[in-house]
């Protein structure tokens, strides 16, 4: 009897679940949509296509071509997009949807005074101004303070609840014990981190609390302003980062590190993380190295600051020794929505336009190894789909003038 109680229990209890409330889905409709640009930029051909037309149906990419071969079915809608080039949705490598410029309220200041929910707010509206510029996908590397919620918001958005881009998560990033910030508190006060602190072995329990709390990547600072002066110096040992690997690594994640000297970018080079962000003082050695261990570099050039020629300098190091070059700006240090700029910084910097506009789609999407989901305008790919006034191939600036956006088969602007 007992027995049959525990099952009735047991049932009751799986039905709850089954009605776990979610909010309501849109309803499940064929959409078929004919885009009529003026020509399309596929995210790997140096040559735009004139004359191309591309069909979407529901989330998908289902034809692209000249229209003469591209066959439409009669219930398709016609959207006449004249004097634009498609191309693939933009993808930013490097944002903190949960910060916002500096100049506004320092770092600081935003980690210790402001509430989760001012921040969250403040997010949503990041999240939509990062759409409507045409970036369909970020990977966001760090919530700075703001604990876990970037895996909120990106459900909200998967929910439909608020409109943004796709979003890859790291949740609180892991900083080596005692290196990170807020700073400035008196010795024996214990103030909460912009990041989760972790040391030694403790490094695999972190990691795997994150992925717990719904990390896709894992980012660590391999340096940071702690050396004797307050100028940048290592973290975590090459061991350290070889473990934090390891532990991602082994449930299919990669890790991404910040790193600024040229020996932080060395040890996680060595350490086996993917891709190295900013790599200020990166030497052609370092970079010969990542090279060859197949690391990604994303020099946030937008965040180059009164550095700027000395990034340059930098840069073209990292050129010649043929890394491969992803585009991630560091947005939230400068206002979300203006995303492009770093496109624009990587024509400026040595990129031909192609490939600054390649950094941003198709070459980022390997980087995230989404390359069969997104970055490019091909059949059977997700249907992440903008329009620019112009041809940002022969001008990048045109990249501030989105007149629409696709994002899973859904307009959002037009
Ligand atoms: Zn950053």
């Amino acid at each position: 009897m007992r027995y049959v109680r525990l099952i009735s229990l047991c049932l009751i209890a799986s039905q709850v679940f089954a009605q776990n409330p979610r909010p309501p889905q849109r309803p499940a409709q064929s959409t078929v949509y004919l885009l009529k640009p003026g020509q399309v930029f596929d995210g790997e051909s140096a040559q735009v296509h004139t004359g191309w037309v591309v069909l979407v149906h529901d989330d998908r990419i289902e034809g692209v071509g000249p229209a003469a071969n591209v066959k439409v079915p009669a219930e398709a809608k016609i959207v006449d997009l004249p004097g634009t080039t498609l191309m693939p949705g933009l993808i930013e490598a490097h944002s903190h949807v949960l910060l916002h410029p500096y100049n506004e309220t320092t770092w600081n200041d935003q980690n210790a005074h402001e509430s989760l929910a001012l921040r969250v707010a403040r997010a949503t509206v990041h999240l939509q101004r990062t759409l409507m510029a045409g970036y369909t996908t970020i990977r966001d590397l760090g919530t700075e303070g703001a604990a876990y919620s970037d895996v909120g918001l990106k459900q909200a958005i998967e929910q439909g609840i608020i409109p943004g881009p796709r979003m890859l998560v790291v949740t609180r990033a892991i900083v080596a014990t005692g290196s990170y910030g807020p700073k400035g508190f008196a010795a024996e006060w214990t103030v909460p981190q912009g990041a989760e602190e972790a040391s030694g072995n403790d490094v695999i329990r972190v990691v795997r609390d994150q992925i717990g709390h719904g990390a896709d990547w894992i980012k660590i600072y391999a340096d940071y302003r702690w050396g004797l002066n307050g100028q940048a110096a290592p973290t975590f040992s090459e061991d350290e980062i070889r473990l934090i690997v390891e532990t991602a690594k082994s449930t299919g994640r990669a890790v991404a590190a910040h790193a600024t000297t040229a020996e932080g970018m060395r040890r996680a080079a060595m350490g086996g993380v993917e891709t190295i962000e900013h790599g200020d003082n990166g030497t052609a050695e370092v970079f010969r190295l990542m090279k060859e261990k197949s690391v990604s570099y994303i020099p946030t050039l937008s965040v180059g600051g009164a550095n700027n020629q000395r990034k340059k300098a930098v840069f073209k190091l990292a050129l010649d020794s043929g890394v491969t070059i992803g585009s991630g700006s560091d947005v939230g240090v400068f206002p979300h929505g203006d995303e492009a700029r770093e496109v624009e910084l990587l024509g400026a910097a040595g990129l031909s336009n192609v490939d600054a506009i390649k950094a941003a789609t198709s070459v980022d999407a390997k980087i995230l190894h989404m390359e069969d989901k997104i970055g490019r305008v091909k059949e059977g790919l997700l249907a992440d789909l903008i329009a620019i006034d112009g041809n940002p191939t022969k001008d990048l600036s045109r990249l501030h003038s989105v007149k629409f956006v696709m994002k899973n088969g859904t307009i959002y602007k037009q």
